[in-house]
């Protein structure tokens, strides 16, 4: 696979593909999308209707996210889910805080399209808000069924994995993240601290003076999956 550093970091769609799924368009590499017909047709047989939230992102979309995360004009939550007070953090504190659970642009799985967001439709009102948070997915939550499902599924066969199953002390736990290893391993392999450190400086973006001060250490704990990082000042 001919992977450019504009593909790896969110700059070129030209070669991901529509999936219209139940009215949701989204775009996604295109040798995820078999593989993810099959696993929402298996989890309508087990009664869920399992819907895509995100797919693709763009880095001027992660850019705009962060950005605005940063300059206060969206919430950036605790582990709790709770909105952290971002002005009495100091740069650096507040950048760990947005790490938490948002990616740095030109770092987010969600360039490749090979990862997606995902809900189930039938748990839930037509009008119900997704918020994309824990307890969503946490026993009593509407979306444990998928949840349980998906942990077996994912466990019996399907190339698809969770790359953020578990707190490393990277990003949060994410159990409505998925991503298909197939090709998204070929992803990882091929992205570097220094094709991020591009991008970073190449963007106008919040932070930036930190963000290059970090920028290894960043590459090493947030990019890829399932690193065994010591969890700590990220928190
Ligand atoms: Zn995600």
């Amino acid at each position: 696979m001919n992977l450019s550093s504009a593909r790896l970091t969110g700059h070129d769609p030209s070669c991901l593909a529509q999936w219209n799924h139940c009215g949701d368009p989204c775009q996604l590499h295109p040798d995820v999308i078999g593989p993810l017909q099959s696993l929402c047709d298996r989890a309508n047989a087990a009664g869920l209707a399992l819907r895509v939230a995100s797919g693709f992102r763009s880095f001027e979309r992660q850019l705009a996210i962060w950005n605005a995360k940063a300059r206060g004009a969206r919430p950036v939550l605790d582990d709790q889910g709770r909105p952290r007070d971002l002005s009495v953090l100091g740069e650096r504190e507040r950048m760990y805080a947005i790490l938490r659970w948002s990616a740095l642009p030109g770092a987010s799985r969600h360039h490749w399209g090979t990862d997606i967001d995902v809900w189930d439709a039938a748990a839930v009102a037509a009008d119900y808000r997704l918020q994309l948070v824990a307890a969503e997915y946490a026993p009593g939550g509407p979306f444990f069924a998928l949840h349980a499902w998906l942990t077996c599924a994912l466990g019996a066969g399907t190339e698809f994995f969770r790359p953020y199953a578990t707190d490393t002390g990277g990003v949060a736990p994410e159990p409505w993240h998925l991503s298909f290893a197939p090709v998204a391993r070929e992803f990882e392999a091929r992205h570097s601290p220094q094709l991020l450190r591009d991008a970073i400086e190449a963007a106008d973006i919040e932070l930036k003076t930190v963000i290059l001060e970090d920028l290894d250490a960043i590459h090493a704990r947030f990019v890829g999956s399932a690193r065994c990082i010591p969890s700590g000042d990220a928190r």
